[in-house]
């Protein structure tokens, strides 16, 4: 087995520790205590790559191996977590889930835009909606509902402590669709932020990471 990082391993971290010294250094710490989002930040990983680094060229991303994608974790979050943690949310949580799961339409729709992190030159990216109130670690005990009406389904519900919770313009959505199958019977939509039902609740004041913005999402009738 080998366990030599590439040659193409070594240009992916040195290219992730430049960025972090000379794009997330600077104001790292007056960025955490103003619980200040990283935008520009967010916007230059897009251009490095970073932001959908697994994912496939064809639907706008880096096509790099799991390795290359810690590499570049690394070097990141050792300057700036709350840089990471959304660089995080957006390659594992959300864009992984679409190249593996999603339909074609969906990955040219919503996966090519989220892996290039910008659409119409604006920053676009996703956040992952999971945890409820009452639903952390057993996340299956989740309330969030989701009815199909035929021609659609109705979500209702309530998310929290959701990273990119208002800088995202994608929510992958997890709930409950047939609440008699438990755990089997939870599905994953995908809701764009400003679509109507959706509102952005309030934001963690938190002790780390505090220019992650984490919010509470809440689904009125979402259609
Ligand atoms: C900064 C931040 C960002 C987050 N971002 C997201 C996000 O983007 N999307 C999302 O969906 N969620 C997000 N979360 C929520 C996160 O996933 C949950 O906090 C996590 O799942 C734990 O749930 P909980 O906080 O309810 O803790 P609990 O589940 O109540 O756990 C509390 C403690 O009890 C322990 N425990 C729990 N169950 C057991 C058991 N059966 N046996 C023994 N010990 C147990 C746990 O290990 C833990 O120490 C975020 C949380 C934070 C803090």
């Amino acid at each position: 087995m080998q366990f030599q990082l590439s040659e193409e391993h070594l240009m992916i971290q040195q290219a992730a520790r430049d960025f972090a010294q000379n794009d997330c250094l600077p104001g790292v710490i007056e960025r955490d205590e103003h619980q200040t989002f990283p935008k520009e930040q967010v916007k230059k990983l897009a251009e490095l790559g970073f932001m959908g680094m697994m994912v496939k060229p064809e639907y706008g991303g880096s096509g790099m191996d799991t390795i290359s994608y810690v590499l570049a974790m690394e070097e990141i979050s050792k300057v700036d977590a709350s840089v990471s943690v959304c660089m995080s949310v957006n390659n594992s949580l959300v864009c992984y889930g679409l190249q593996e799961f999603g339909s074609e339409e969906q990955k040219v729709k919503y996966l090519t835009p989220l892996a290039q992190g910008k659409k119409d030159n604006e920053l676009y990216i996703g956040a992952f909606l999971l945890s409820e109130p009452e639903a952390g670690s057993d996340a299956t005990s989740q309330r969030t509902t989701a009815e199909d009406k035929g021609d659609h389904y109705l979500l209702n519900g309530t998310k929290n402590w959701i990273t990119n919770g208002n800088s995202a313009s994608v929510y992958l959505v997890i709930a409950q669709t047939d609440p008699a199958k438990g755990s089997r019977g939870i599905n994953a939509f995908i809701v764009e932020k400003n679509w109507p039902g959706v509102v952005v609740g309030a934001k963690e004041n938190k002790l780390g990471i505090r220019g992650s913005d984490t919010h509470t999402i809440l689904f009125n009738d979402v259609k």
